[in-house]
């Protein structure tokens, strides 16, 4: 049996008298409905609670999940459940905040563009007249490929670069020293895995990072674990980067377990997490207008939209 089609129906309904709670008003009830149909004609219903923006989980589910269940086997649940939930790794805040990470970004554009001032004046400064860059990312893609976007880095005169990594482990590690060959020993090397592995696997890669002289290992394992960072911060020689995956202050480094914190503006929106939310160094990527006076072309690599 195989999973033939997958749709989301956003509802909503005004009720005759507005609920009101003690933080908000809902002047309509919003839900969405999912409809799953099989090959064998037997068809399952289900619900996101979707309290705000239904249309927008109802995208969700349609663009982002249905491609992972349409052709499976729809008894295959807690596998199911695993895909998406892994899909969706990184989202934990919730993509309404990212919705409004583009209009708090827009907005400070106003701001700024009223004031006659770069935001990063508006926010407080620090004073800075220039960063430095990194290349991000070498692919996680043949050892040719690897290579050539290596040296591509360096003829562009990229003096460090980000380097992504995954699975298997061993491969991983080779992948390091094969780009530590070319860069040699004076580039500032990086890794970024995306929540590849798992605690063990994390520092049997770190291991072999920390005697190639890497800088930092970012986001190793899922975001949402916590107590696994506490773990690998404390055991491990080299910096743990994390926070591009958390969307408000609260959520970076509550207890300075993370040294390297890089925030995605695009996701938590200048003003959520510059000012008040980090201790250490902060690294951000620049996506937008946000920081257009310490924006230099080659800053960041990557095109908007693209891994992070
Ligand atoms: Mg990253």
């Amino acid at each position: 049996m195989k999973i033939t089609d997958v749709i989301a129906h956003p509802l909503r309904a005004v009720p005759a008298k507005m609920q009101r709670t003690g933080t908000r008003d809902f002047p309509a009830f919003e839900l969405v409905i999912v409809e799953i149909h099989t090959d064998s004609g037997v068809q399952g219903w289900g619900e996101c609670l979707g309290r705000v923006g239904a249309i927008a989980y109802a995208g969700v589910v349609e663009r982002v999940l249905k491609p992972l269940l349409i052709g499976q086997n729809p008894l295959d649940i807690a596998r199911h459940w695993d895909r998406m939930r892994r899909a969706l790794s990184g989202r934990s805040g919730g993509m309404l905040l990212e919705a409004i990470a583009g209009c708090d970004i827009a907005l400070w554009d106003i701001a700024g563009k009223i004031a006659g001032l770069p935001i990063h004046r508006l926010l407080g400064s620090m004073g800075r007249t220039h960063l430095d860059c990194y290349a991000s990312s070498i692919n996680w893609a043949s050892d040719e490929e690897a290579a050539e976007e290596t040296r591509a880095a360096l003829a562009l005169g990229f003096r460090q670069i980000k380097v992504k990594i995954g699975k298997p482990v061993a491969r991983a590690i080779e992948r390091c020293r094969q780009i530590r060959d070319i860069a040699g020993p004076d580039i500032r090397l990086m890794v970024d895995s995306n929540w590849a592995y798992d605690v063990d696997e994390t520092v049997q890669v770190a291991r072999g990072l920390e005697r190639l002289d890497y800088f930092w290992f970012e986001e190793p394992i899922p975001c949402e674990d916590i107590e696994g960072y506490r773990l690998l911060a404390r055991k491990l020689d080299i910096r743990i980067a994390a926070g591009e995956s958390d969307f408000t202050a609260w959520q970076v480094n509550p207890d300075g377990s993370i040294v390297q914190v890089t925030p995605t503006w695009s996701i938590t929106g200048p003003a959520t997490v510059a000012p008040s939310g980090a201790s250490g160094s902060v690294t951000g990527t620049a996506t937008s207008a946000t920081i257009r006076d310490s924006r230099p072309a080659r800053t960041v690599t990557r095109a908007p939209g693209s891994p992070r």
